[in-house]
């Protein structure tokens, strides 16, 4: 069926454009992520943010990704060395983006994942099922995930024989069906809105089929033929957000767009003669991106080959998260360093479900997003997360308070209030932790001004033991040994912060500066800025950097260094990774945390530990560190020195004294550095230093330095009394004789 042009609007408003003049070989898998601008967003992905757009080349097997705008280029997110078909998200297993893909790959379908270097890293080989399954060699080819958080891929013969393709699903516990044989070339796996839709091309016969599918175990019913297409053939697809089914035609230099019930709605001109898949934005600036293929093709001609992009009045959607089960999901802290003790993850998703879970618990333990290295969240009973709780952001203007759930990230509150010309005084190295879990653990940032992160909290919302609700408010008699709870107090679901005015911030960084000169002016140096933070290695004579963040000009020179201009990243990862810095202002959103939030700086391939000294004891603890410097360097990464002011919090590592933070970031020998610990602790404890609780320590012997930590356990036994929320970690340090349990 054709199209009278006099009766139909084009969707296409635009001419075509290139969104870069490299012409690919064999461009496929388009697809639109939703940004993660949301917590609980499907697709937060590296780059989302800027790039929301992906697609692969699947012989080079490389991932790119793009603003799709007319020549704004492609974005090289990584290539591995096997066919890559198509990927899609994986859902986050905490609200923290991790940057996996699911991907058809070579053989099977497999993990990816970004690494610190920036390389595209299969961490995890999920199934081979098109290897050895036929007498001619297969790959894998367009895949996506559906609405109900499932899988499906294609594999072909290279050469595309008919009858040895085939379609896989890969469900949410792991499992890989084969669903489909005696295919050609399965192409554009497509879903209608509910998911209960397939649409599937395969290229080769004209033919795109239409299967129901049962929403609750994936199967498909027979299929029927949906729209046969004589003129090329049909490749990759997607479904629209107004459930019309879009085609990009092989061959036929051109899309075609259909009703849900078959009818030919639009057949779209494109300048390539073999376009292969189709991604639609979901939010404004509405745009199609086509990708296309010069394979076969004696002399590339016009856009051949080109990824294209125009202009469109339709809405997309976003492309939906492979969705593991959670008794798939590794249940395991960022760093991988910890596999938690717990069999059940649990997600709750109103506070009277919550309630009812921590009340029939025996032991339970909150998460947030994982990211602590210690086993302060780990528990044998349930462990909890709050990402599926309802949202929470309100803002109180006149009250100068922000109100939020407990799932929030930084990075995400931080970009709410800038919009609204609101901010937080300081923030974490890393945007991506959740406020709840940061300030259970004293995290902090950096400032002789800036009390850790505990200090703006001015009242939070908690489900105790018993399944009852209970409100601590600043000025409250047990308020501050409620807010640096180490989670042993029960679930907070919603706090409440204090705002300043938006601010900006710039970041400068001074690198070569002396140890003597570090040496003798620290009082001098940290106080030089809003934030400074002092980066070294130990060894040697050159210190390492000074990384200051500045609310007003800087100092031209530090220690006889000027700032550098250009971006340097941190720790050697790609500058990228990193806040900008070279003196250029900007929001403190975009300045006080080290890390953008749309990058995900590590495959968490690290270990932490930090230990907080008073401040009078920060230069001879310098020094002594300096003294192991030929023990520390083989393991280190990376040491930041930090200041803070005092809090009033119990448990908080400046609990009621001026504080300098010594962190070290290892390598991921956890053996060894193991073994090294309790040498800086040697040396570091008699000088009162306090271990960071979500970091890697060694002493169990932490109690006395806490004034408070009468009071705080006295709080625990009264709020807790039968030590649902205690976990060996707790016993082990807090509770001692008591328990008999040990942290391990
Ligand atoms: C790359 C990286 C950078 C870091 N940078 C800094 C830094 O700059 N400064 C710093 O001080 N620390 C830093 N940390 C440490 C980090 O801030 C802490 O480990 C923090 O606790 C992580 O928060 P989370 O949401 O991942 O908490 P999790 O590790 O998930 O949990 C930590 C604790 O909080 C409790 N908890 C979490 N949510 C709740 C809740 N809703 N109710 C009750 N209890 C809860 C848990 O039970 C657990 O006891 C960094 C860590 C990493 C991995």
């Amino acid at each position: 069926m054709s199209i009278d042009s006099e009766q139909h609007t084009s969707v296409v408003r635009s001419d075509w454009a290139p969104v870069d003049e490299r012409r690919l070989f064999l461009g496929e898998g388009a697809r639109f992520l939703e940004t993660g601008v949301s917590p609980v967003s499907e697709a937060e992905q590296p780059g989302t943010a800027q790039h929301p757009f992906v697609l692969v080349d699947i012989m080079d097997g490389t991932l790119y990704s793009t603003s799709a705008e007319p020549g704004s280029g492609l974005t090289l997110q990584g290539s591995v060395d096997e066919p890559l078909g198509a990927v899609a998200p994986v859902r986050q297993h905490s609200s923290a983006p991790d940057g996996r893909w699911v991907a058809a790959l070579g053989t099977g379908l497999a993990l990816l994942e970004r690494s610190a270097t920036g390389e595209l890293q299969v961490i995890q080989a999920l199934g081979e099922p098109a290897a050895d399954r036929s007498s001619v060699p297969l790959r894998m080819n367009d895949a996506v995930a559906d609405p109900h958080g499932r899988f499906w891929a294609g594999a072909m013969a290279y050469d595309g024989d008919a009858g040895q393709g085939f379609l896989l699903r890969l469900d949410p516990d792991g499992s890989i069906h084969i669903v489909l044989e005696d295919l050609a070339i399965p192409n554009g796996p497509a879903f209608s809105a509910d998911g209960a839709t397939m649409y599937l091309s395969d290229t080769p016969t004209g033919w795109i089929r239409r299967y129901r599918v049962d929403i609750a175990t994936g199967a498909l019913d027979a299929g029927e033929d949906f729209i046969h297409i004589s003129e090329g053939g049909p490749d990759g697809m997607t479904v629209d957000a107004e459930d019309c089914l879009w085609s990009a035609v092989w061959g036929g230099s051109c899309l075609h767009r259909y009703s849900p019930s078959g009818e030919l709605l639009e057949r779209i001109d494109v300048p390539v003669r073999q376009p292969t898949s189709i991604a639609l934005s979901a939010a404004p600036p509405y745009r199609v991106m086509v990708t296309s293929a010069t394979q076969h093709l004696e002399e590339p001609i016009d856009h051949d080959g080109r990824v294209i992009t125009a202009e469109v009045s339709v809405a997309g959607r976003p492309a939906v998260s492979w969705r593991p089960s959670s008794q798939q999901e590794p249940q395991a802290n960022w760093a991988g360093n910890l596999t938690y003790s717990s069999a059940r993850l649990e997600r709750p998703r109103s506070i009277d479900e919550l309630a009812r879970l921590v009340a029939e618990s025996e032991q339970v333990k909150a998460l947030g997003s994982r990211h602590s290295f210690s086993s302060v969240a780990d528990t044998t009973g349930t462990l909890i997360e709050l990402t599926a709780m309802p949202r929470v952001f309100t803002l109180d203007a006149e009250a100068g308070t922000v109100t939020f759930d407990a799932a929030t990230r930084y990075g995400d509150l931080a970009a709410a209030l800038q919009a609204e010309g609101w901010a937080l005084p300081n923030m974490a190295s890393l945007p991506h932790i959740t406020v709840a879990g940061s300030v259970a653990t004293g995290t902090h940032g950096s400032g002789d001004r800036n009390p850790p992160l505990a200090s703006s909290v001015r009242s939070l919302d908690m489900v105790l033991a018993d399944g009852s609700l209970r409100t601590f408010r600043r000025g409250d008699a047990d308020f501050d040994g409620a807010v640096v709870s180490l989670g042993a107090l029960g679930v907070v679901t919603t706090l409440t912060l204090d705002v300043i005015p938006s601010f900006e911030v710039r970041q400068d960084i001074y690198e070569g500066v002396s140890w003597d000169g570090v040496l003798e002016n620290f009082e001098e140096l940290t106080g030089s800025a809003y934030s400074v933070s002092l980066f070294t290695r130990w060894a040697g004579e050159d210190f390492g950097l000074v990384w200051m963040k500045s609310t007003q000009e800087p100092p031209a020179e530090v220690l006889g260094v000027t700032a550098r201009r250009e971006d340097i990243g941190l720790a050697g990862g790609p500058p990228e990774f990193a806040t900008e810095q070279g003196g250029r202002w900007g929001s403190w959103d975009q300045r006080l945390p080290h890390f953008r939030l749309d990058f995900t700086p590590s495959n968490g391939d690290e270990l932490q530990t930090e230990y907080l000294l008073p401040r009078e004891n920060a230069v001879e603890g310098l020094r002594r560190m300096r003294a192991l410097s030929a023990e520390i360097e083989p393991l280190l990464l990376v040491s930041e020195i930090r200041t803070m002011a005092a809090d009033e919090q119990w448990m908080s590592g400046a609990s009621g004294r001026e504080t300098v933070g010594f962190h070290f970031t290892w390598l991921q020998r956890e053996g060894e550095v193991a073994a090294l610990l309790p040498r800086l602790e040697e040396q570091l404890l008699p000088l009162g230093a306090r271990p960071h609780w979500g970091k890697r320590f060694a002493t169990t012997d932490i109690a006395s330095f806490y004034p408070r930590v009468d009071d705080f356990t006295r709080l625990v036994k009264e709020l807790d009394p039968t030590g649902t929320f205690r976990n060996a970690f707790l016993n082990d340090l807090l509770f001692g004789a008591e328990s008999g349990e040990s942290r391990g």
